[in-house]
């Protein structure tokens, strides 16, 4: 039994119609080969949200969904259709743009798509993923990524014809480069325009298809660039490089503009800190004599070694603040600040003389070493990290 299409989606059973293509868009993303290359599951969770989302794109489906569920899709005739796709690579093309213009295929709208019916159609969007170091997440990069995409074929010029080879009407679509297509559903049928099948809506097709293209116009090419990765960009966000994704419909002149590439970038964990916003967090181990004489010492930051300064009676987990030694905010110049976590460490294993000094020390303590002005609150949430800055 399929999952219930909401619940793949992840938005509630009134969503409207943007709702539910945005919430598509962000899964089909997140699914995408390219940055999934890692996640055996990712293919069959994209088929299953793209099952989802042409179901609930689509008004009469959806009210058939809402009513009698998958048995009702089923039985009005329905069935999901990825079996001609030979990869998801394919059906991210047809969903989001590559080939012909407007939606490629029957039953799928590119939801990508730019501009009216007939008009020219925007190439789909591509994902890629860039791995930084937190060092160069501070600085800002530049950074190689190599992805694929769908561009013209330079040797029909993306005609889809073979050189010097002439181009004829398309005989299936008489040259208009749609198809009737008539739906059976459990209100009757149901007649729709989807685009021819054999000349993908340029309603001309090649003599002699192009050799290197096999008369797409098209083809998939590896493509390398540098981006650039703005100081202060944290784990997870993505950067938009307009029209560097899949080339745009061939067929309509102009060329529809190409879509976007998106970079995913990961920043890679620092075992030296913690990053909080733009602060960063570190620990500083402080021997128990150091912390209550008072010490200068150093510690880890970006730009190398600091002093800290340890005032004497230092308690654990008391935060030293080194301001303006955090990540820079994105797109401004100020920085965080670092803030070094206090942890005193207590000598362990002592030998015969250290004991003995430990005791006199202990024998001399007073009331008024030990006194503190802190709260029992103030205490408990020193202890357990919780640092209010
Ligand atoms: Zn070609
Ligand atoms: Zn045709």
């Amino acid at each position: 039994m399929p999952r219930d299409y909401y619940e793949v989606l992840g938005v509630s059973r009134d969503a409207g119609e943007t709702e539910i293509k945005k919430a598509f868009r962000k899964l089909a993303r997140e699914l995408h080969p390219d940055v999934n290359s890692h996640d055996p599951d990712a293919e069959t969770k994209f088929k299953e949200a793209a099952e989802a989302y042409e179901v609930l794109s689509d008004a009469d489906r959806r009210a058939t969904y809402d009513r009698y569920g998958h048995e009702g899709l089923r039985t009005g005739g329905y069935s999901p259709n990825f079996e001609g796709f030979g990869s998801v690579a394919d059906i991210f093309e047809a969903f989001f743009g590559g080939g012909g213009t407007g939606p490629t295929r029957p039953g799928f709208g590119n939801i990508f798509g730019g501009g009216a019916p007939g008009g020219p159609a925007q190439g789909g969007d591509v994902s890629v993923g860039a791995q930084i170091t937190l060092q160069e997440a501070a600085t800002g990069a530049a950074v190689e990524v190599a992805y694929e995409a769908v561009a013209r074929c330079e040797h029909c010029r993306g005609n889809g014809a073979e050189p010097g080879t002439p181009i004829e009407t398309c005989e299936r679509c008489a040259g208009h480069g749609q198809l009737q297509a008539v739906t059976r559903t459990p209100f009757g049928q149901m007649a729709r325009t989807i685009v021819c099948d054999v000349c993908h809506g340029d309603g001309r097709v090649p003599k002699q298809p192009c050799r290197e293209c096999r008369g797409r116009g098209r083809k998939t090419a590896r493509r390398e660039m540098e981006i650039d990765v703005p100081a202060g960009i944290s784990d997870g966000q993505r950067i938009r490089l307009a029209e560097h994704g899949h080339a745009g419909g061939s067929g309509s002149h102009p060329p529809g503009p190409a879509g976007d590439l998106y970079v995913l970038v990961r920043v890679r964990e620092d075992e030296r800190f913690v990053r909080e916003g733009d602060d960063l967090i570190a620990s500083l181990d402080v021997a128990a004599p150091l912390a209550a004489l008072g010490a200068t010492l150093q510690t880890p930051t970006l730009n190398g070694m600091a002093s800290v300064e340890v005032p004497p009676g230092t308690q654990p987990g008391e935060v030293l603040t080194l301001r303006g030694e955090g990540m820079p905010a994105l797109h401004r110049g100020r920085r965080g600040n670092l803030r070094v976590v206090v942890n005193v460490v207590i000598p362990r294993r002592l030998n015969e003389q250290q004991r003995e000094l430990l005791e006199q020390l202990n024998g001399t303590l007073t009331e008024e070493n030990l006194r503190s002005e802190e709260s029992l609150f103030g205490k408990l949430r020193r202890a357990l990290g919780t640092h209010a800055a």
